[in-house]
């Protein structure tokens, strides 16, 4: 529904794929399937159980939504329910997912059941996964999860997002609420919080008065619509939305994921590093014990000093050093997903995925032919990466976009987020600016960028 007026395009293939070394391939594939099983027959412990095995977080197999629905906020990324999870509120949720769900789902081929068949009371079925079970009803301060099954399904066969869409029509809620929109714009709009989402969405897609600006998205909205509501745009970074979370004390890894991420979503981003410390020494021992994944060893001492409280917690810890090589690595991780193909539930949003940096060039090998080691691996993702960031920067793109919205963490440190930022750039060989070196450039074959940039008066000339 962008600028490109389409949704998706789906390519079907009716030939066989062929395989440079089938053998290699499928002895690679047995290791991939093996660990599979052994993460599902052997859950990861104290973390979220929804993250504890395979796949993107299982929330079509797991109901308890205390974590999501106390921490995220509700609303257009307003208010905190800390104690939203009551009894009864568990009681009538769980009914509500048993009585949805017909059966768990896979991707096509895939062996983690991430999705589910969803059919509730009279609604047509539909695939649903995630935290797209939620967004809705949250995002409409509806505490029935019907509702959020309900609308999930027609959202579903409109085909749009179910984290942006939710906050669009709250946002427009929000700005009825405050009188900045008025009873002309939501003409025909039920007045009940259920029925009025209903409408906005229908709006919406079909791009109809009101619903035809709130299309755009909540920044070029914001703007739009004017008379103060650009202060009600407080949830985007890079004019996207994001998902809708405040917290108090400010996160450096967190910091610098939503910062500077392309992709400009932390659901792009986040994923193999713990969200927080673990409270005891024996529950990181467990947790580093069994972590082929890590790009480096290293990182296994991060995680055992790392602490709750005290020096050693956020957001001094990990430090700037560290924070740059965690989301370095994390980046990479997606990166490689998106230009092979893979599911980040397999790989990079994953705790302790089957796919890796030290499997992934074997089976990449395998597949393709090309002779690819880690370090070949390794350079192809900073050609992308560093392709990208130029392509921003020649879009305007500068550090003073690189920043959270200003309210996603109460406590904020001025100082230390600009030496974050700095120590980034600087592990990345970027200027700090933000805006890769011509030597950085030049060490991934991209001079013809540099040179590009140069002439663009983007990075001067000798810049380093
Ligand atoms: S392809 Fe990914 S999202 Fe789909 S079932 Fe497999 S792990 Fe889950």
């Amino acid at each position: 529904m962008g600028d490109k007026k389409i949704k998706a395009i789906v390519v079907r293939g009716t030939g066989d794929v062929y395989i440079a070394r089938p053998e290699a391939f499928m002895d690679e594939m047995q290791g991939v399937t093996d660990y599979i099983q052994f993460r599902w027959a052997n859950p990861i412990k104290d973390v979220m159980t929804i993250m504890s095995g395979i796949g993107s977080p299982q929330e079509m197999l797991h109901t308890d939504e205390k974590w999501h629905t106390e921490n995220f906020a509700w609303g257009n990324a307003r208010t905190r329910r800390r104690d939203f999870w009551t009894e009864e509120i568990e009681a009538s949720w769980t009914k509500s997912q048993h009585g949805a769900v017909k059966r768990l789902i896979s991707c096509f081929n895939c062996p983690t059941q991430c999705g589910a068949l969803i059919s509730q009371k009279d609604t047509p079925r539909y695939m649903a996964k995630c935290f797209g079970k939620l967004t809705y009803a949250m995002a409409a301060y509806v505490d029935d999860l019907e509702f959020g099954w309900k609308i999930l399904q027609r959202a579903s066969e409109y085909g749009v997002d179910s984290f942006s869409t939710p906050q669009i029509l709250a946002f427009a809620v929000e700005l009825y609420e405050a009188g900045i929109l008025t009873d002309k714009d939501f003409a025909g709009c039920p007045p009940d919080k259920e029925g009025r989402f209903f409408w906005l969405l229908d709006r919406v897609v079909r791009r109809e008065g009101i619903g035809d600006i709130l299309a755009d998205g909540v920044y070029f909205a914001a703007r739009k619509i004017g008379n103060g509501a650009e202060a009600f745009d407080h949830n985007t970074i890079k004019k996207h939305e994001q998902l809708p979370i405040k917290l108090g004390t400010m996160d450096p890894l967190y910091f610098l994921m939503l910062s500077t991420n392309e992709k400009i979503s932390i659901t792009q981003m986040e994923g193999q590093w713990p969200q927080s410390a673990f409270p005891t020494m024996e529950q990181r021992e467990a947790f580093v014990k069994d972590w082929p994944q890590l790009p480096d060893d290293k990182f296994k001492q991060y995680v055992l000093d790392w602490e709750l409280r005290g020096e050693k917690s956020i957001p001094h810890f990990p430090t700037p050093e560290m924070c740059s090589e965690i989301v370095d690595w994390m980046e990479m991780m997606h990166n490689i997903d998106d230009a092979t193909g893979m599911c980040c539930g397999m790989s990079s949003f994953c705790f302790k995925p089957p796919y890796h940096i030290h499997n992934y060039p074997r089976l990449i090998s395998a597949a393709t032919g090309l002779d690819i080691d880690e370090d070949g691996l390794k350079k192809i993702v900073n050609r992308s990466r560093n392709l990208h960031r130029a392509f921003n920067n020649r879009r305007g793109m500068t550090r003073a976009d690189e920043k959270p919205p200003a309210d996603h963490w109460k406590k904020r440190f001025p100082e230390l987020e600009e030496q974050l930022l700095s120590t980034y750039y600087k592990f990345k060989g970027w200027n700090n600016d933000g805006i890769p070196t011509r030597e950085k450039l030049e060490e991934l074959d991209l001079g013809y960028v540099a040179d590009d940039l140069e002439k663009r008066g983007i990075l001067k000339n000798g810049q380093n």
